[in-house]
């Protein structure tokens, strides 16, 4: 059984072709700069022995419809394709960003699906129209492929109403649906099963926090395998502080702004998504040339990494309030799984919450899922390399096949 798994943003489309019998990927690649004189199209082939075969197109100017059928015509190229027709594609999961609270679990898409997730536009007016674009156009393509919607908000669902409902007006939530939801939802939960895997324990009995430290950034509390709170709200706006975007800040400093510096409602939202966070502390949003700067002894980018890793200690410790008793601690995305300076920083004088890391395990570039607390320790330190990708086409196939 192969399954696509398709992210479709609104100037680009990311694909991954996996045989769900070995979980291997056939193939995978990026159509970038859709809609632009400069667009590119990068796919990758892998080849038996563990190397990849890449090609790179560039500048086209395609939609995202032209882009998929290139993508189509790559997978099935006579001479490097790695399937022989489309048809042998047996399923397409489509990563969607809000699912609100209409949708708890993945579920195959129909009419009065794109129709609920045009509905939550208004919670997410980037993503889920570029979404439902990427759908559409799959729709068309692979027409005897059941399509499946995968929602990044979906693991949060089980929140508890104390967790997810903002001290506004009640209306607010009542009407406009004004609540948290969180995202990076799949991969909290792969990492959360992965733990349970390594542990070798069900994950209905697990207390874990998760930590997605990517250039976006979200923490998840996970009660008896269950999501109880999630960083991120409405939007990925809140939360941690994140390679541009500022997570938690005074709700009034947008006041500010508009009142004593004239910014207008766009200026102010380009400014807290985009140039705040750590590019906003110290001019850099990429975590490997912050590292490198504060090095140096850059005393802004010394400052970024302060400020970065104390929120990060502030939810830790009010996760271990939420949950009670701790099991493990996971960290996962590009920062999570590659720099042990970061969690090292993080767990820095946590024994009084029994959180301890190994040094030497920490900087050790061994297995990528590994333990890097001592052996014993009563809370489990874990690095945890995810794979949305392959969580979607895992549900994918739970969907259309029942298994
Ligand atoms: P992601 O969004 O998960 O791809 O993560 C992107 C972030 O991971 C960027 O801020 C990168 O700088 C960071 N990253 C990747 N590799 C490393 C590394 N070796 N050390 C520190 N940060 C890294």
């Amino acid at each position: 059984m192969k399954i696509l798994v398709i992210n479709t943003g609104s100037s680009s489309v990311k694909y991954q072709l996996f045989d769900m019998v070995t979980e291997e990927v056939l193939a995978t690649g990026m159509a970038e700069r859709i809609g632009e004189d400069s667009g590119k199209l990068t796919h990758q082939v892998m080849v038996k022995n563990g190397t990849h075969q890449k090609r790179v197109i560039e500048d086209l100017n395609i939609d995202h419809r032209e882009g998929m059928e290139k993508i189509t015509e790559l997978l099935t190229d006579p001479e490097h394709g790695v399937i022989t027709d489309k048809s042998e594609i047996s399923a397409v999961g489509h990563r969607v960003v809000h699912g609100g609270e209409t949708f708890q679990a993945p579920i195959i898409i129909d009419e009065k699906v794109i129709l609920e997730i045009r509905k939550n536009t208004p919670l997410a007016p980037l993503h889920n129209p570029a979404n439902l674009t990427g759908i559409r156009v799959a729709m068309s393509i692979f027409p005897g492929a059941p399509q499946v919607a995968v929602f990044d908000t979906a693991f949060h669902q089980t929140l508890p109403r104390h967790a997810y409902v903002y001290a506004l007006p009640y209306d607010l939530y009542k009407n406009h649906q004004v609540r948290r939801y969180g995202f990076h939802g799949t991969s909290h939960a792969y990492v959360a099963e992965k733990s349970a895997e390594y542990l070798k324990r069900p994950l209905s009995e697990l207390n874990l926090i998760t930590l997605h430290l990517g250039n976006g950034a979200s923490m998840a509390a996970i009660k008896d395998g269950q999501c109880v709170d999630t960083s991120m709200g409405l939007t990925p706006l809140e939360g941690l502080v994140m390679g541009t975007r500022t997570g938690d800040i005074d709700p009034a400093i947008p006041f500010f702004l508009a009142n004593h510096l004239n910014m207008s409602l766009d200026e102010i939202d380009g400014l807290l998504n985009k140039e705040s966070g750590l590019k906003g502390i110290c001019g850099a949003n990429d975590m490997r040339v912050v590292l490198e700067r504060a090095e140096k002894e850059d005393d802004l980018a010394q400052l970024a990494l302060e400020v970065y890793t104390y929120r990060i200690k502030k939810y830790i410790g009010a996760y271990v309030a939420v949950l009670g008793r701790l099991d493990a601690l996971i960290f996962t995305g590009g920062i999570g799984e590659n720099s042990p300076v970061i969690r090292e920083r993080c767990c820095r004088d946590l024994s009084c919450l029994n959180i301890e890391i190994d040094a030497d395990k920490n900087n050790s570039s061994g297995d990528p899922l590994r333990q890097i607390s001592p052996s014993g320790s009563n809370v489990r330190v874990l690095v945890v390399p995810t794979n949305e990708e392959l969580k979607i086409a895992r549900e994918t196939k739970k969907v259309v096949t029942g298994t």
